[in-house]
């Protein structure tokens, strides 16, 4: 007999990617077989962001897009925090529900599409599934926030902060590389605050005592051999800890700090976490600590009520951070935020001419740093291969965010496995490279 079969589909953040893994691995394990697309599936589960009001639209098209072509429809996500947006435009959808309830969806798939009598429990791997490739893997560490970033609605979206059991994580996360994962990538709303709801709670992991918090986190991760690479951190003072962590080659050194901005001004009314902290001198020491640390940060231009004197404070400072990966978005309203009143609106042509401006800055400072690593050997991880050129990231690249390295003569290279590359050449964002030689 035939299993039922679900569509699915996953917008939004890598967050957002950790919930659908879950939310399939447990469809498969319940007996469901997976549809890959609308018109073969008995029912679809659209799971949305509701971060930005485009990232609202792109979820309410995809529902629609699903209710044309198959006419039951299951709605999950953040933008399934607010059910009335969603069933005043789509009135036919069957259920909808929050964000991370993983459990509340599959009750609903259940009980409208019955679930088969004898589920094949042995079809799913241990490692449950992932949508990322194989060797590396996303490791969610916590739900919810409890900053108040006067920009962003994800605290009443996804509510206060709730980390997982470091004894928890770290079973998922050795399970990961028992099952091939070569790179482990730490993501949460705020990862540097890990634990602190659960008092730091106690747990252990083969045989070691480790509290649930950051550092220990680290620590715990970097015993698996694997990349490590820590994303979403809030530069606190405890954060330094980590540096020696890199230094010793326990964990990538890179980190992803969303800074924002750097005027003292716009960032109390972004009301952002460690925003008085000295980050210009820490990230000088945090250099001289770990000299390959890779810097990535994302920032906003055109907040309300920037000036011309308060963007030129976040060029300057810019220029003196010397950031590696810098990604930036024009300030766009989302509904039920605080900053919308805050101040003027920045107008489109400014933000505009800001974000360029901005754009341009952080490119030279990239090509740069890039430049500067010609006639380096480097260990990197292959992504794929194409037309015989190897598509691999070295510990400064993130996938899907970051560049690459593009081995010429890589072809022969495995997938999933480290190589060591001598570089050859550089552009703005991406490396080229030779082979010099494979480790394991
Ligand atoms: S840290 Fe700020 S921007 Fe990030 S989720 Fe929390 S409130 Fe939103």
């Amino acid at each position: 007999m035939k299993n039922p079969r679900v569509g699915f589909v996953s917008l939004g953040c890598p967050k957002a990617l950790v919930d659908s893994e879950r939310i399939l691995t447990q469809l498969r394990v319940r007996g469901y077989d997976i549809a890959p697309e609308y018109s073969s599936a008995d029912l679809v589960v659209v799971n949305t962001c509701g971060f930005i009001d485009a990232a609202i639209d792109e979820s309410l098209q995809a529902i629609g897009e699903a209710l044309d072509a198959n006419g039951r429809v299951i709605v999950t996500g953040c933008l399934g925090a607010n059910p009335e947006r969603i069933l005043q435009q789509h009135p036919r959808v069957l259920a909808v529900t929050g964000p991370h309830a993983t459990e509340q969806v599959l009750r609903e798939v259940e009980q409208h599409l019955p679930r088969p009598h004898e589920p094949y429990l042995d079809l799913v791997p241990a490692q449950g599934i992932r949508l990322t490739p194989r060797h590396y893997a996303y490791l969610k560490i916590s739900e919810g926030c409890n900053n108040r970033c006067s920009f962003c609605i994800i605290p009443q979206l996804r509510g206060k902060l709730a980390s997982r059991p470091i004894d928890d994580v770290m079973a998922e996360a050795e399970r990961l590389v028992a099952s091939g994962v070569r790179e482990l990538l730490v993501i949460s709303q705020d990862t540097s605050a890990y634990g602190v709801d659960l008092r730091y709670r106690p747990g252990s992991f083969r045989g070691v005592e480790y509290q649930t918090r950051f550092i220990d986190l680290a620590r715990a991760l970097g015993t698996l051999g694997v990349w490590v690479r820590m994303h979403y951190v809030y530069p606190y003072p405890h954060v330094d800890a980590v540096l020696p962590l890199m230094a010793e080659g326990k964990v990538l050194p890179y980190l992803d700090i969303p800074f924002q901005h750097a005027s003292p001004t716009v960032l109390q009314r972004m009301a952002r976490p460690a925003h008085a902290e000295k980050t210009l001198d820490r990230i000088h020491q945090w250099r001289r600590e770990v000299p390959d640390l890779t810097l990535r940060s994302t920032f906003i231009v055109g907040f309300p009520g920037e000036t011309d004197a308060e963007f030129q404070q976040l060029l300057d400072w810019l220029d003196e951070a010397q950031l590696d990966r810098v990604g930036c978005f024009k300030y766009s309203p989302v509904e039920g935020a605080p900053a919308n009143t805050l101040g003027e609106p920045v107008p489109d042509e400014v933000m505009e001419e800001r974000h360029q401006l901005f754009m341009e800055r952080a490119m030279e400072i990239s090509k740069a740093r890039l430049a500067q690593r010609i006639g380096q050997t480097i260990t990197v991880l292959v992504d794929r291969i194409e037309d015989g050129v190897a598509i691999a990231r070295s510990s400064g690249d993130a996938p899907e965010i970051d560049g690459v390295v593009q081995v010429l003569d890589g072809g022969a290279l495995r997938v999933g496995e480290f190589a060591q590359v001598t570089i050859t050449d550089a552009d703005a964002y991406d490396l080229q490279a030779t082979v010099a030689g494979t480790t394991h």
